[in-house]
């Protein structure tokens, strides 16, 4: 797999912030952290410490 530097489609951004740090994309739901620990209480995950 080749990667090129620079700008392209390569970065994930928080769908719910638009945020491209620390975006989670396990379990498919491409979201940062902070919005990741919203939605994550929200659907009952357990908080994580
Ligand atoms: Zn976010």
């Amino acid at each position: 797999m080749i990667e090129k530097k620079g700008k392209g489609k390569g970065r994930i951004r928080c769908v719910e912030c638009g945020n491209a740090d620390a975006v989670i994309k396990k379990y498919g739901l491409n979201i940062c952290r902070r919005c990741f620990k919203d939605n994550a209480l929200m659907m009952g995950f357990k908080k994580y410490n």
